[in-house]
């Protein structure tokens, strides 16, 4: 059972975007992180011209996606266990969250059963915190490198995703954010061509994405500040 946080109405999305519309220029994409949001709250953003909604639990986008319209691009943004990447693979836009071989063979077999390609983002671990998942620079060389990933067909890697530290020190946070930068530039000169499919960086979220995009962001994750703050969950 999933139940929906509603907000009291004070929360204007469809001028909250239009804010956001005017800092955020318009090669960076926003992908407006709808988790723990109602499909009607949703729809209010829909209704505003925002397609691109990010999410991350795969039961929540499954029963929002399928009572959504169909031109949404849903972007998973949560940790994906194995078990359950067979059930966002049919419709999904991009994954953001790729922290694994194993989770990147489990999405290469599944696309391949319905010929879909994958889009998908490495998710590095740049913050301090213990708890947020992700690869190092090693890793993904390693990952990269390896014989099983050159033989997956439906996988696109398009990028890399970070989420910085949850603090107030904004040099920290901007160190994180040049050190992912820092990554993928690295990533993209050994592996992709200069001009070629491996070209985003999302990093930035609703405290910390002004940063981000004065270091390279090309998209920005923004939750709170389209939907109105909400309850842990
Ligand atoms: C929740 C979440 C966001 C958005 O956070 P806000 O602070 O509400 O903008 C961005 N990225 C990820 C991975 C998230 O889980």
């Amino acid at each position: 059972m999933i139940t929906f946080v509603t907000f009291s109405g004070i929360m204007n999305i469809r001028e909250n975007l239009e804010s956001l519309g005017r800092s955020i220029p318009p090669e960076i994409k926003l992908i407006a992180v709808s988790k723990t949001q109602s499909p009607e709250t949703i729809m209010k953003a829909y209704s505003a011209g925002q397609r691109a909604f990010g999410e991350n639990k795969v039961q929540e986008l499954i029963t929002k996606a399928s009572t959504l319209p169909s031109d949404i691009q849903w972007h998973f943004i949560g940790h994906l266990q194995t078990n359950k990447v067979r059930l966002i693979v049919p419709f999904i836009d991009m994954i953001h969250s790729v922290d694994s071989l194993k989770l990147l063979k489990e999405v290469d077999k599944e696309a391949g059963k319905i010929e879909r390609v994958i889009s998908c983002l490495l998710q590095f671990h740049i913050a301090t915190e213990e708890t947020k998942f992700g690869l190092d620079l090693t890793e993904a060389i390693q990952l990269l490198d390896s014989t099983e990933f050159k033989a997956m067909k439906h996988i696109r890697i398009r990028g890399l995703m970070g989420m910085a530290t949850f603090t107030d020190d904004q040099d920290l946070i901007r160190q994180e954010f040049k050190h992912l930068r820092d990554s993928f530039t690295k990533i993209k000169a050994r592996f992709f061509r200069p001009d070629g499919e491996f070209s985003e960086l999302s990093m930035g979220m609703s405290g910390d994405y002004e940063l981000a995009m004065q270091e390279g962001s090309t998209m920005v994750r923004i939750g709170s500040s389209v939907f109105g703050d909400r309850p842990e969950h």
